[in-house]
């Protein structure tokens, strides 16, 4: 199938995109790198009367690290992230997430910007940010606000970005010291969507949890942060017994949607067994440190 007929404008600088999103409401919307857009136009999911390009705005990209906080400008695109030494060494959980989002061709196209505003609940970054605490940053004509990434994702594709804002940035906690981060996915094949998985980030003691938070993605509506299986961990020390009480709080946590990729109970299962993985894996981290 092929796209409709819709109108396109290039934005020549944030404001304008801003008028643009302000004037044409729900008929407006915002292209980053189309890698999700287009193929939602070609197969007419969505129907937008004008696209916004927002590619050619000059200050909507970029990674710096201010103070603690690493800002990665809501345009850049995943390959950036990938490749940046900043975030290699700021936001380990990231660059570890990053080679699992989809494949070079979309990553090369594809901004940060965009899947977290897409909020697809099967994708890593949204997953990562709620993970490491982050914070977004939209603008309109009305001015700019700050949204912790607790109160973003509202649910499928739905997040608390209202239609005249556009995503300028992330703002991430860099890691401190003794931070341990995990990263963990099952997909049915590299660079596929998740099936299940779980962004972690730890803090460590002898063999004991002290912090940790598990953000889980790919069986819930949106990226999920567990309460019960952390207080099953937290100032335990690690053991088989504790590995079990994790897994199963995890059950009052969870409620997997099924999907064509399987049914709940195997999604909810697939979660259980990425927290005994990746929570074996933080503790050894730990060690190596
Ligand atoms: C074959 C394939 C496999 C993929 N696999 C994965 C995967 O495994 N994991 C994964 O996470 N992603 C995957 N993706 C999606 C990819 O990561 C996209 O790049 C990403 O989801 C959207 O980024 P984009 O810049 O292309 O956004 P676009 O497609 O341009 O936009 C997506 C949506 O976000 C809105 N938007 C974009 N930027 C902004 C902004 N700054 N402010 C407000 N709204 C904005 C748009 O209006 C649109 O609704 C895959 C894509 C393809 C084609």
């Amino acid at each position: 199938m092929k796209a409709p007929k819709f109108n396109y404008v290039k934005a020549e600088s944030r404001s304008h995109a801003l008028q643009l999103l302000d004037e044409l409401g729900e008929d407006g919307r915002i292209i980053a790198g189309g890698q999700s857009l287009m193929p939602t136009l070609n197969m007419r999911l969505s129907q937008p009367d004008t696209l916004i390009d927002i590619n050619k705005i000059p200050d909507l990209g970029g990674i710096t690290l201010d103070g603690n906080i690493v800002r990665i400008g809501a345009l850049t695109r995943h390959v950036e992230v990938a490749n940046s030494p900043v975030v290699a060494e700021h936001l380990p959980l990231i660059a570890e997430a990053m080679p699992h989002v989809a494949h070079h061709a979309v990553r090369n196209r594809g901004t940060i910007g965009g899947s977290v505003a897409l909020a697809d609940p099967a994708a890593e970054m949204p997953a990562c940010v709620l993970a490491l605490g982050g914070t977004m940053v939209v603008e309109s004509v009305n001015g700019s606000r700050e949204i912790a990434a607790e109160d973003y994702f509202h649910g499928l594709y739905e997040t608390a970005r209202e239609t005249n804002e556009l995503l300028v940035e992330l703002r991430i906690p860099a890691k401190k010291t003794g931070d341990i981060s995990v990263f963990m996915e099952l997909a049915q094949r590299h660079g596929d969507y998740a099936m299940a998985g779980l962004a972690c980030v730890a803090r460590i003691n002898g063999n004991a949890f002290e912090g940790l938070r598990l953000v889980y993605f790919g069986s819930e509506d949106k990226p999920t942060l567990a309460s019960k299986a952390v207080s099953a961990v937290i100032g335990q020390a690690w053991s088989e017994e504790c590995k079990e009480a994790a897994t199963k709080a995890l059950e009052d946590d969870l409620d997997p949607m099924a999907n064509l990729q399987g049914s709940s109970a195997m999604k909810l299962h697939l979660q259980k067994v990425l927290t005994g993985r990746a929570l074996d894996t933080a503790i050894e981290r730990a060690e190596a440190a």
